[in-house]
């Protein structure tokens, strides 16, 4: 295979951890090695740093694969793992969430705060009807009820479906539908802006129609906004807790029962709703979340600025840090509200010593400028991570040198919803890191890079990312629709996990990840992966984002083209200059004149999934001159028609 990334075979510099940040690391030094001796008595042991109720024998059945089942005949409470136990070990005065809400009214809920509310809620669910193995979806804005619902689902072994908020009645119906969901909770609205979304009238417009299988919806009061409720069928979320009893006892369940569906986010098209179940899950996310964060519970305030809706909330922000018995932040609102500097303000204000966001954050203060930033103390920060995208270097570099102060280590995470947790990153106090890459599989997990026919590709080569050996937070399944799992993830490569993204391994071994296979461009028969493109944009000091795709070209097969977001600080020197010329150029140079762009395309934003990822094949239906795909996955469908419109005029 001829499609060659030459800078993964050159030396690029690495930033190796600082002497002090690995002696007071609490990750034990020699976990790679354990894992590498013996795969799964590593995964039992950090299996075993939860509580369990009966503990397992059997650590994993492959029987029935690609269907798993991990510490299969083991016990124990998800709920319970991510509080009782944090209160039961004398830590109940610790703070689980300093909560915000966007207009700055503030909550601070220590642990035995959460044994308390989870314990209600649990009882209430049970009081109308709720019992092991019913769905219930979760229609919420980001305020402390949400985890509590969760929590409490997962108390009395109901499987929780979390509908992001930002969704419509059709995106809530057809997901209640999937999953014969018996409850919805839901807030009376959410505050985003300064404005109130009316969640529950998309509710009702959600259940309007007959044929679902709701009994009740719980209504949390957030917004104020008036609600009309449906006698018989709504009810207050308040007003009926405070009619419950405080005492619950988290009764054991499986290993493999039920803990939660979610649906990807949709970037490649329709979302798929993912099955994960208890044991294995946990293991993994509190595993990773502890090690790749080099987490120190009682030190440390996390942040992970991901919405509840996705499965970086579910796994960075409920599960795996509140199994830790982390302190953490919970922030309701947009990061641009009062203004862009609010984030920041929040790190100042709870001394955020750990921060986890996605590159589309990173790129989005890179086009503002450093300066706003620039106004806050960020020195609290020790650990800052990456995750939902490829991070581009210059992104990386921003990201260390602006908010990280030039001192602090930045992880790449890959991982996906089906994977349930964290599968690639180095350990920050292990591994040298490199900007733009993952590097390294997670302890306990086995990963190859791959030509077409499965053989594994040389260094500096281009291929597809194989998982080869089944990982305890693995999906168990789409739900309901057991073959749709194994044609979508394990048929193309028999035997193992096929991601759906490509990646390539440089010169030590450490995996890049270079886009989804679907974006790949093939020009002139050669393979061209849009992030390398992308990363020798973003490169430019012109260029804050930028998103490539292969359209049809007579003469090439495909051609590149360009969508680029430039940055508003640089905009005296853009205008006096031709900036689509001086970027093909750029791209030239960096990568090669088969790389160079045929078009680069100015425009104000990109489109984007309500996760932030960029969403390549609305741009390559722009780019062919076709009428633009499904939109609905979209946060802002007017981007689009501001691109088609800007192309088409040829600007
Ligand atoms: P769908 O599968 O419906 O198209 P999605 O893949 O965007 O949606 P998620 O499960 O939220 O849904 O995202 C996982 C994907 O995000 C990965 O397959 C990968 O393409 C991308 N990704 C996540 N983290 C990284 C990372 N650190 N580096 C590169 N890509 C990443
Ligand atoms: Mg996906």
């Amino acid at each position: 295979m001829a499609d060659k990334i030459e800078h993964l075979l050159e030396d690029l510099e690495t930033f190796p951890p600082s002497d002090d940040f690995t002696s007071s690391s609490p990750v034990p030094a020699d976990l790679m090695a354990r894992a590498e001796e013996d795969r799964l008595g590593f995964w039992a042991d950090q299996a075993r740093e939860l509580h369990w109720s009966t503990p397992f024998t059997e650590v994993l059945d492959w029987s029935d694969a690609p269907f798993a089942k991990w510490f299969g005949d083991g016990t124990l409470n998800a709920s319970y793992n991510c509080v009782d136990r944090h209160v039961l070990a004398g830590n109940g005065d610790r703070v689980a969430i300093y909560w915000e809400g966007e207009p700055g009214d503030k909550r601070t809920i220590t642990y035995s705060d959460l044994l308390g509310e989870v314990k209600r809620a649990a009882n209430l669910l049970e009081s109308l009807g709720v019992a092991a193995g019913d769905v219930v979806a979760i229609y919420m804005p980001m305020i402390p009820e949400t985890v509590v619902a969760m929590l409490a689902c997962a108390r009395i072994g109901a499987v929780h479906s979390v509908i992001f908020g930002g969704f419509s009645a059709d995106s809530i119906r057809s997901r209640v539908e999937d999953a014969n969901a018996k409850l919805v909770i839901t807030s009376d609205g959410s505050i985003r802006k300064g404005r109130i979304f009316p969640l529950k009238e998309t509710v009702d417009a959600a259940l309007e129609a007959d044929g679902h299988t709701v009994e009740h919806v719980l209504v949390v009061r957030r917004a104020d906004n008036e609600v009309s409720l449906t006698p018989g069928r709504d009810l207050w979320w308040d007003e009926e807790i405070a009619q419950v009893g405080d005492e619950h006892v988290a009764k054991p369940f499986p290993a493999e029962h039920p803990l939660f569906i979610l649906y990807t986010s949709g970037t490649t098209g329709k979302p798929k709703g993912l099955l994960h179940t208890t044991g294995g899950y946990l293991t993994q996310t509190s595993f990773t979340h502890r090690t790749i964060f080099d987490l120190k519970p009682e030190q440390d305030v996390y942040w992970c600025s991901a919405d509840v809706g996705w499965v970086t909330g579910h796994s960075y922000f409920v599960y795996g840090p509140l199994a830790n018995g982390s302190t953490q932040v919970m922030y309701e609102g947009t990061h641009d509200t009062p203004d862009l500097g609010r984030w920041f303000d929040i790190i100042q204000r709870y001394g955020v010593t750990i921060f986890y966001t996605a590159p589309t954050a990173i790129r989005g203060y890179m086009k503002s400028g450093r300066q706003i930033p620039a106004k806050y103390d960020l020195s609290s920060i020790r650990l800052l991570g990456s995750v939902g995208e490829p991070i581009n270097p210059e992104a990386w570099a921003w990201y260390r040198e602006v908010i990280g102060g030039n001192r602090v280590p930045v992880v790449d995470t890959w991982w996906q919803t089906e994977t349930g947790a964290i599968m690639i990153s180095a350990i920050p106090s292990q591994v040298a890191l490199k900007p733009g890459a993952a590097q390294v599989p997670v302890p306990g997990v086995v990963v190859e890079v791959v030509d077409d026919q499965g053989e594994r590709v040389n260094p500096g080569e281009m291929g597809l990312l194989t998982i080869t050996e089944p990982w305890p937070s693995m999906a168990r399944g789409i739900y309901g629709d057991r073959e749709r799992f194994i044609e979508t993830y394990w048929s193309q490569f028999p035997g193992r996990y096929f991601a759906g993204d490509g990646a390539g391994v440089d010169k030590d071994g450490h995996l890049w990840l270079l886009g989804r296979v679907d974006d790949v461009m093939n020009v002139s028969g050669h393979r061209l992966s849009t992030t390398e493109i992308e990363s020798a944009l973003v490169d430019h000091p012109f260029v804050a984002e930028s998103a490539v795709v292969g359209a049809s070209d007579e003469t090439t097969g495909q051609a590149v083209v360009a969508f680029v977001v430039l940055k508003e600080s640089k905009k005296a020197e853009i205008e006096a200059s031709d900036a689509p010329q001086v970027l093909r150029s750029h791209v030239s140079t960096k990568i090669g004149a088969i790389a160079r762009p045929r078009q680069v395309y100015v425009v104000a934003e990109l489109p984007k999934t309500r996760s932030g990822k960029i969403m390549r094949r609305l741009l390559r239906d722009v780019a062919d001159g076709k009428a633009v795909g499904d939109t609905t996955t979209l946060t802002d469908a007017s981007v689009m028609s501001a691109i088609s419109a800007g192309v088409a005029s040829g600007t």
